[in-house]
């Protein structure tokens, strides 16, 4: 399967009960999609292709341009390769969906009390598409609060709290590059935002 995807993708496979599931991940977008075979009744094999994200989400877009022909390679390829007699197996056991607890903040406005920012903690955030995997994930949160809302990578380097920069991207409401501020230039721009809620 590896050789039909684009340089920039990459997949996972994992059992499930019933069959298994491809997770597939792009190098800046993040997690993409996933395929899903599973057995159906006399030995055929049912194949899905989801795209991850908020149908809202403009990223969803982009990722699914990028997953649907690659899905739809693929269930082809797997559709031929799936014979009359199938390969039968057994599992001991649901493979746990992995929950993810993301860190996040509403700062509330000093004057109003209303939500004046939103910030997304997240110490994974190593690279481009993890970041991605963050604003996916967050993005029914940040879009119901609906205020300034930046995503904070992990700190980076060696020294005092204080000096150690992070890649940050301001993701709501309109998304910027990526921005790479220590605590003591991040933290007046976010003053600054909040100070002018409700001016
Ligand atoms: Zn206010």
């Amino acid at each position: 399967m590896a050789r039909l995807l684009p340089p920039d993708v990459s997949f996972e496979k994992q059992r499930l009960t019933d069959g298994w599931v491809y997770m597939f991940r792009h190098r800046t977008l993040g997690t993409l999609g996933r395929i899903l075979l599973q057995d159906v009744e006399g030995g055929r094999c049912h194949i899905s292709c989801e795209v991850v994200g908020d149908p809202g989400d403009p990223m969803t877009a982009r990722r699914a341009a990028i997953f649907e022909p690659i899905g739809r390679d693929i269930a082809r390829q797997m559709e031929a390769a799936t014979g009359p007699a199938p390969e039968s197996f057994t599992v001991p056991k649901a493979p746990q969906e992995p929950t993810e607890i993301i860190e996040s903040k509403v700062i509330p406005c000093p004057r109003c009390g209303a939500a004046a920012a939103m910030l997304i903690f997240a110490p994974a955030a190593t690279d481009a598409g993890r970041f991605e995997d963050y604003a996916r994930m967050m993005y029914p949160e940040y879009t119901r609060w609906n205020v300034p809302t930046w995503i904070i990578g992990p700190a980076l380097g060696s020294g005092s709290p204080q000096d150690r920069p992070a890649d940050i991207v301001k993701v709501w409401p309109v998304r910027e590059s990526t921005q790479r501020l220590p605590p003591d230039r991040f933290n007046p721009l976010l003053d600054q935002i909040i100070a002018g809620h409700c001016r």
